[in-house]
């Protein structure tokens, strides 16, 4: 079911979870700022998810509300982990799902790296 990007931060959310180390995850990288995991449903041969510490609900609430060094370190290690993967050549897809109409499924920011084949057009 896609969120509701209206609620307040809900802190029993999967992804809450996992930073809190309460569900195990398939850990790509860390630092202060963030994390980087495996999708548990990838959608191509590298699909990882990058998530900052902070709770942020999405995006949008993390682009109004988070600050700059917490966005630095965010938008930082989605480069590096993107990197250390090896996508850079031949390429890769960052997607970030954002409310209702996103579908976003898990009220916690996340970036989506798709990588590993080629990813044709975006459709939509
Ligand atoms: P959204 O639709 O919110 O942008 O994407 C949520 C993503 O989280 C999905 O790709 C889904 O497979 C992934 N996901 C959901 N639950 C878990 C989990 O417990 N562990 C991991 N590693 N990924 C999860």
């Amino acid at each position: 079911m896609p969120i509701d990007p209206t609620l307040p931060y809900d802190d029993q959310n999967i992804f809450a979870k996992i930073l809190r180390g309460e569900i195990p995850c398939n850990t790509v990288f860390e630092d202060d700022l963030a994390l980087a995991f495996h999708d548990i449903n990838p959608q191509a041969p590298t699909h990882v998810l990058v998530i900052p510490k902070g709770a942020y609900v999405s995006w949008d609430d993390f682009s109004a509300n988070a600050s700059d060094a917490e966005i630095a370190g965010f938008v930082r290690a989605v480069g590096h982990v993107a990197r250390a993967l090896g996508l850079v050549e031949p390429g890769y897809r960052l997607l970030a799902n954002i409310g209702m109409d996103s579908h976003q499924e898990v009220p916690h920011l996340h970036v989506h790296i798709f990588g590993g084949k080629p990813l044709g057009p975006m459709l939509m």
